[in-house]
């Protein structure tokens, strides 16, 4: 089945052509569409609403879902984390959290990613591949089934954060089909205003992103003031340093809708990035680019083969309060699921490690 057509990547207008190639008339690829948007079904036997021989064709040439959950984690805080595994055997890593007000869906772009960020474990995976619209789309489906039930309305509304594995803007095509599919409101009906992409910074993406109608939100993981620094934490700044990302934030800047901010992110690490000198240096960049944002401060969940420890609550306190003096707007990102290795890119990294730990206890790697 590795040329089947994978439903769940296609828009409501992309099932009804793809129905009508087979014949059928167009009211059954909206019933299909509903059926595995809305209803998240995710097998064809499910949707008893379509003929039976048209699922029997369809289960030949097409796939209701393809990403299988392989381990789930339910964190002491209701956060639930899910490393699922695609058709091809590759790792992708969902995480739910459950908030008063709203759920939030941090799902991932890419089966590992290419960038070095030397604070994240998901860079020890490489890039495995992209991920497509429809492993993308299932993502949601899953953590919602599991969740509320297959196809039960969440009680409250339901945001989507670009934040898993991956560099989103790598992979922004298949992305923005996805979001295309997720807001439908004949479907999940999630619309691009409550989704948020995090990139590390890839410049021309960002400037495409901006000419984009209907876009996401944008988020910027800095994660150092100077490109010395950054040069080491993210070497994708070497392609593209923080004077070129701060020019294009400035481009992006002037898209935005009321109300609507630009958000960086900075990961704290304990002795590397969170003296008072970096929370000036901060400061002074975005104030020299005039960029009016919101800064999260995230802190750093440490994790073994990393050489790296989270700041202190104190150090946050002092970093954070130094550059609201300075007029930027800072928030600090409350960790949720820690006992379950919430953060970007732990699981499949760690799943990974253990794996390679025990094949290599057996020699079999070598
Ligand atoms: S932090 Fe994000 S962009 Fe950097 S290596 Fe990890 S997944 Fe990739």
């Amino acid at each position: 089945m590795d040329n089947a057509v994978q439903l769940t990547g296609l828009s409501q207008p992309e099932l009804v052509s793809f129905v009508e190639t087979l014949g059928e008339p167009a009211y059954r690829g909206r019933q299909l569409f509903a059926a595995l948007q809305h209803r998240r079904l995710r097998s064809f036997d499910e949707i008893t609403d379509l003929p039976k021989e048209l699922r029997a064709r369809l289960s030949q040439m097409a796939q209701a879902a393809t990403l299988k959950v392989e381990s789930r984690y339910v964190s002491s805080d209701g956060t639930r984390r899910y490393l699922m595994k695609t058709h091809d055997g590759l790792p992708v890593e969902t995480v739910f959290i459950p908030e008063e007000r709203r759920d939030t869906i941090c799902f991932s772009s890419q089966s590992g990613c290419p960038l070095q960020c030397t604070f994240c474990l998901t860079a020890q995976l490489g890039l495995l591949r992209s991920l497509t619209a429809g492993e993308i789309v299932e993502q949601i489906h899953i953590a919602l089934n599991d969740a509320y039930g297959t196809g039960v309305k969440p009680p409250r509304g339901t945001n989507l954060v670009a934040m898993g594995a991956g560099e989103p803007l790598l992979n922004l095509d298949q992305l923005l089909n996805a979001l295309r599919v997720m807001a439908d409101p004949q479907g999940l009906h999630i619309v691009p205003n409550r989704v948020t992409v995090s990139t590390a910074g890839v410049v021309p993406r960002i400037l495409d992103l901006a000419k984009t109608s209907d876009r996401p939100h944008l988020a910027i993981s800095l994660a150092a003031p100077t490109d010395e620094l950054r040069d080491e934490l993210m070497p994708i700044n070497k392609r593209w340093p923080l004077d070129d990302l701060l020019s294009a934030c400035k481009v992006f800047e002037k898209t935005l809708k009321p109300g609507e901010r630009l958000t960086f992110e900075y990961v704290m690490l304990d002795g590397v990035n969170d003296s008072e000198e970096h929370a000036r240096q901060l400061a002074n960049l975005l104030n020299r680019h005039n960029i009016k944002a919101k800064m999260n401060l995230i802190p750093h969940n440490p994790a073994d083969p990393l050489p790296y420890q989270p700041s202190s609550e104190t150090t946050v306190d002092r970093f954070k309060n130094l550059l609201e003096s300075k007029g930027i707007h800072t928030y600090v990102r409350r960790p949720r699921g820690r006992d379950i290795f919430a953060a970007c890119g732990q699981l499949a990294a760690r799943q990974t490690t253990l794996i390679n730990i025990e094949s290599n206890s057996v020699g079999a790697n070598t």
